[in-house]
Order: structure tokens, then sequence, then C-alpha cells
């Protein structure tokens, strides 16, 4: 049974999370899924997981099923079912054994006008479907250089509170991931992701400690094996979601190792 499978929470424990991105094939996902289940096998103290495109999810379950590594998408209708041409509902993931799914990645706010209140939306979608929504938030670097990234990330987290209430980030992994650095080789240095991750716990401990103390706040933005256990050394910061290197195998699992030897 795979960590996630039914229990309906998220334990604080370590994750990493590769995201695929719009990336792949049958041939060179058999490759890389085979790669990954070799280099995990004996790999303890933290989850591993890996979202992919729609269409090979079915294959990534056929490969994955029974082991230790959970799969999900990286997208979520806010709907359920209906005329909705186009989209996958959370119901139809859990269907291919999904148990997590990304919402809100900066891609998607920025390049499909996923607004906050859409976000928050999938998210409730997700968490109803039976999934684990994977809530990403972060600031580009204009508003970095305004200073106001806190603002940013708190109105994005309040968008989420409004609509779920603070009950639903008990069920929830939350993302931290800087616009700047999402796959532009720029990663935040290990403080600057570390304050914003104490900033996004002591923002949810003000309504419900036990939870702020609970919840996993992964960090994004260009993880590499050569900078994984620096930044997940930060006390706050308990894992990744990783884009680019989640395609190469050797990086990846070297990114989980350094995520369980921390743990
Ligand atoms: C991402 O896609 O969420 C991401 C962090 O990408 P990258 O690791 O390539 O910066």
């Amino acid at each position: 049974m795979h960590p996630f499978a039914n229990t309906g929470k998220a334990m604080r424990e370590r994750m990493v999370v590769g995201n695929w991105k719009l990336h792949g094939s049958l041939i060179s996902n058999k490759t890389l899924l085979d790669e990954i289940v070799t280099g995990m096998a004996g790999v303890k103290g933290m989850h591993c997981a890996v979202c992919v495109p729609f269409p090979y999810i079915f294959q990534v379950q056929f490969a994955l099923q029974g082991g230790e590594i959970v799969w999900g998408a990286q997208n979520v209708s806010q709907y359920e079912k209906g005329a909705y041409s186009g989209e996958v509902s959370a119901s139809m993931l859990r269907d291919l054994g999904c148990s997590i799914v990304i919402v809100g990645h900066s891609e998607r706010r920025a390049l499909y006008g996923e607004d906050d209140a859409m976000v928050a939306e999938k998210f409730v979608a997700a968490q109803k479907g039976g999934l684990i929504p994977i809530l990403c938030v972060g600031e580009t670097l204009e508003e970095r250089e305004k200073g106001i990234t806190a603002n940013v990330v708190e109105r994005q987290l309040q968008a989420v509170v409004d609509k779920a209430g603070m009950e639903g980030f008990g069920r929830c992994v939350i993302a931290y991931e800087p616009v700047w650095a999402i796959g532009t080789g720029k990663t935040a240095t290990p403080q600057q992701a570390q304050e914003v991750h104490a900033y996004i716990r002591a923002l949810l401990s003000e309504q419900n400690k036990g939870l702020s103390e609970n919840i996993m706040i992964l960090y994004g933005g260009s993880v590499k094996a050569s900078n994984a256990a620096e930044l997940f050394a930060m006390p706050d910061i308990d894992g990744g979601l990783i884009g680019g290197a989640s395609l190469d195998a050797n990086e990846f699992v070297s990114i989980c190792k350094a995520a369980a030897k921390v743990a």
C-alpha cells in the first residue's frame, strides 16, 4: 500500500515530488521509471512521488503499483463532471490510482489564467475526490523586488483558507516555488527559502498550531542533486517539488536520498 493510500491525511514527514511537466513518451518514461524504481530500492525516511502528464498516468500506475513511490497529476478540474471538454476530474485521477495532484503551479497561473479563486476551487475538488493537493504558492521576481513576497504568499494561501477552511490544510502539502527560480537554474538560497517557509508556517500557526507543525512545506525552483541537501537541511523545508531534475533518474534519486538523509 502506498503511503497516502486512503489515509486522507499527510503527516509532516519528508517528500520529494517530480513534476514531469510536458515531457515524456512511452519509451522514455519506461526507462526513467525503471531507473527510479531501481535507484529508490531501500531508500527509507521520505515519500517519493511523480506527477506526470495525463496520458501516461496509466503507464505509471502499471509501473509503480504495489511499491512505495506514489503518483499523481499536474492539474485537475474544479468540476466533478459535466460539459467541460478537455478537463480531467479528481475521481478520474483516483480511478488511476493517483493519490496526489499539483494545484496552482505558477505555469498554470501565468499561462492558463488560473487565479487564486480557481486554484482554491481545484484544491477543494481534489480533496473531495480523495486526492492530496500539492498547493503551489510563490512570488514573481517583480514581486520579490518590490518587497511584497509575504503579501503574495499570504493572499494565495488566504484564498484557499476562504474556500476550504483551515481543516483543508490538514490534508494537503504546500510547495513554495518562487517563480523566478522555476526552470531558470537560479535557486533561492537556503536562507531565502527558509525565510518564506517559516513565514508560511507562522501564518498557519496563527490559526492552528498543531496543523502548522505537521504540514509538509516543499521547496521548488531549480533543485538539483548538488543543492538539495543544503535546502533540505533548513528547519522548515520538508522536501522538494522538482521539475527539470526529475527527468534524470540519477539526479532525482539523489535528491530523494538527500531528503531521506536529514529525515
Ligand atoms: C517545477 O516545475 O515545479 C519546478 C520547480 O521546476 P524546476 O525544478 O525545473 O525549476
